[in-house]
């Protein structure tokens, strides 16, 4: 049998973790696990719900009602985010959700959840997971871990131009105001913050082409492989 590795990739808001995630799971027909669309699907259901973010019996219950379906799809290798029977795969990427995300992903309940979720997904190995705590806590022992960074105007103006592709009315002072917010928020919280793990290659994008980092990345899963 083909040997297969875990993936772990980390690092600050909007560098495009899920991107190069995506890329790698690709080209080595592994699962792309998007653990930041997990804590996204869990703000939705809260903010749906208009439920208050120090109502822990509330968010329990919400938790246990299964109303939130979150599953890898056969066929594309990718997740497959519903709430109520409905996909939302595009509504939980909206600045109403970024805004408040960052504070749903420092409740204890909410992150041992979704920690339990990804593990399961992750035992079978063969996976690329993307979040800001993958290599330290969710996976340690991922045979590659990767950390990545770049500076954040350049992820701002990144973003900003994929939300306008979109029409979404946000400002790129706003974009930028929210990335610092969570990074701030994601590497000071007090469970799980956003740190590098100590094993972890540091992937900085700032000046690099999109094809220059995907096959650094790529060179790294394949020495992995052949290790
Ligand atoms: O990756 P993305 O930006 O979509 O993640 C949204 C938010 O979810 C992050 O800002 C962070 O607060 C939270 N998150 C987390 N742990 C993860 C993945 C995401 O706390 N493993």
């Amino acid at each position: 049998m083909t040997k297969k590795i875990n993936i772990a990739i980390d690092g600050h808001s909007s560098c495009g973790k899920g991107t190069l995630a995506k890329y790698l799971a690709d080209q080595f027909e592994y699962c792309f696990i998007d653990t930041g669309a997990m804590y996204r699907a869990v703000t939705y259901a809260i903010h749906q719900e208009n439920i208050d973010l120090k109502d822990r019996d509330a968010i329990k219950t919400l938790l246990h009602t299964q109303n939130i379906s979150i599953e890898v799809v056969e066929n594309t290798h990718q997740l497959n985010i519903e709430y109520k029977g409905v996909n939302i795969n595009e509504a939980i990427r909206m600045p109403a959700i970024s805004n408040q995300v960052s504070q749903v992903s420092e409740i204890d309940i909410v992150r041992s959840y979704l920690v339990e979720i990804q593990q399961e997904m992750a035992l079978k190995k063969g996976v690329v997971m993307d979040g800001r705590d993958i290599g330290t806590h969710v996976i340690p022992d991922a045979e590659l871990k990767i950390f990545m960074t770049a500076d954040a105007k350049i992820r701002a103006q990144r973003r900003f131009d994929e939300l306008q592709k979109k029409d979404v009315n946000i400002t790129y002072d706003q974009v930028l105001e929210n990335i610092v917010f969570r990074d701030k928020t994601d590497s000071t919280r007090e469970i799980n913050p956003l740190i590098q793990a100590t094993d972890a290659k540091i992937l900085d994008n700032s000046e690099l082409k999109l094809e220059e980092q995907n096959y650094i990345a790529k060179q790294w899963v394949l020495e992995k492989l052949s290790q």
